[in-house]
């Protein structure tokens, strides 16, 4: 890895909405390096989508509001500076969208979105007279050059039968096919960086098998960096150098794929792998609960409602600070603010620990009958010595 290509730094983000303002992102930083793919991973609603629409300058205005934030695409900053930030868009980004029907055109063929996108790349600023010269056929590439350029780009996401496929509608075509066409299309517009928002979500395992393959195959042939967006964490571990979890607007913790999904520490990102149904077993672990309300997020962590480890006092008062484990895995939890180990926090932050403790009448607190100051490592040895 080389040197940071996009950087995104406190980022809050709030909506208006006939309920109040939802306070969606609570100060999202993250980093991405040349060349490198980051996943982002969550559940529905934590707020990974807003952050990529935020990077990609796609974030409805109202109701959507940035309230803080930079985000540097090499040393260029881009929220406070929308014409640069159009710029960065049109010359240096690509979307992958997640659902290729409300994406392509339905009354346009595969080969005049290409065509479109061709005529038009890198072009902050496309007018009337841009449009009028596209119509009559007038563009600086000839239409026998665009045509060269999406077969070979279709035959390299294999395609079959490419020439044929530009003369078909999206409607013509199946899911994995139309999902290849975006890809496609984010790729002609010669991108440096790809955000991609949760593309094979809709495909059935086989195709987003394929369609990860052409990815990884496509991001090594061109040099890419890439932002992946996913709720599914073996996709994650499939495409992703590095890992951020997301929780309600926030990063609960980040590091590489093998720190966030074989030695999790934050109690969410360890719920969020044992959600993940394994198909020798059935047992109920994973996270209860859902999601917060926005308008009224809970406060000091906001995961601490569902949290099994939640410290009485602390956890639902005091915001968590970040602590950096190992090189490059940080996690934003109290439990480790006392040189917790990830075993001991382990052990205190799964769902039959905290229903042990609930029988028996054991909170985490951060307080015990007034007296202040005990320890999470003394709580740790107290919920222990009660179990001899
Ligand atoms: Fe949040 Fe506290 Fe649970 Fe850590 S232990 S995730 S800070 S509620």
């Amino acid at each position: 890895m080389s040197d940071t290509i996009l950087e995104l730094n406190n980022l809050e983000v709030h909506f208006n909405t006939f309920d109040g303002r939802a306070k969606v992102i609570n100060g999202v930083d993250l980093k991405v390096e040349e060349g490198e793919t980051v996943a982002i991973v969550g559940e529905s609603g934590c707020g990974k989508s807003v952050t990529a629409e935020t990077i990609m300058h796609m974030l409805p205005q109202p109701p959507g509001e940035i309230i803080d934030g930079e985000l540097y695409y090499h040393d260029t900053e881009l929220l406070g500076d929308e014409s640069a930030h159009r710029r960065v868009k049109n010359e240096s980004f690509g979307m992958i969208f997640q659902d290729p029907m409300t994406s392509l055109s339905p009354v346009f063929t595969v080969g005049e979105m290409m065509r479109d996108v061709i005529t038009y790349r890198n072009k902050t600023n496309v007018g009337w007279f841009d449009i009028l010269k596209n119509m009559l056929g007038r563009n600086t590439v000839s239409d026998e050059e665009i045509r060269e350029e999406c077969v070979e780009l279709l035959d390299q996401l294999q395609i079959p039968d490419p020439e044929g496929i530009l003369n078909r509608y999206p409607v013509e075509l199946s899911g994995g096919m139309r999902q290849r066409v975006l890809i496609a299309m984010a790729l002609l517009g010669d991108p440096e960086f790809l955000i991609a928002d949760e593309p094979t979500t809709a495909l059935d395992v086989t195709v987003q098998d394929q369609i990860l393959d052409l990815l990884t195959e496509q991001i090594e042939r061109e040099d890419l960096s890439m932002l992946y967006i996913t709720h599914n964490l073996g996709v994650a571990r499939r495409i992703a150098d590095r890992i951020y979890v997301m929780y309600a607007g926030e990063i609960a913790e980040f590091g590489t794929c093998e720190d966030i999904l074989d030695e999790p520490l934050h109690p969410y990102s360890r719920g969020l792998v044992d959600s993940v149904p394994k198909l020798t077993e059935f047992d109920r672990k994973g996270i209860d609960g859902l999601i917060p309300d926005y308008t009224d997020p809970p406060s000091g962590c906001r995961f601490h409602p569902r949290c099994p480890a939640a410290i009485v006092g602390e956890c639902d008062v005091n915001p968590p600070p970040r602590f950096e484990l190992a090189d490059g895995h940080e996690v934003a939890c109290h439990l480790y603010e006392d040189g917790l180990s990830r075993t001991e926090a382990n052990e205190i932050a799964t769902k039959e620990a905290k229903e042990e403790r609930d029988s028996e009448g054991i909170p985490l607190s951060s307080t015990t009958n007034g007296e202040s100051n005990q320890t999470t490592d003394q709580m740790v040895k107290g919920t222990e010595g009660s179990d001899e």
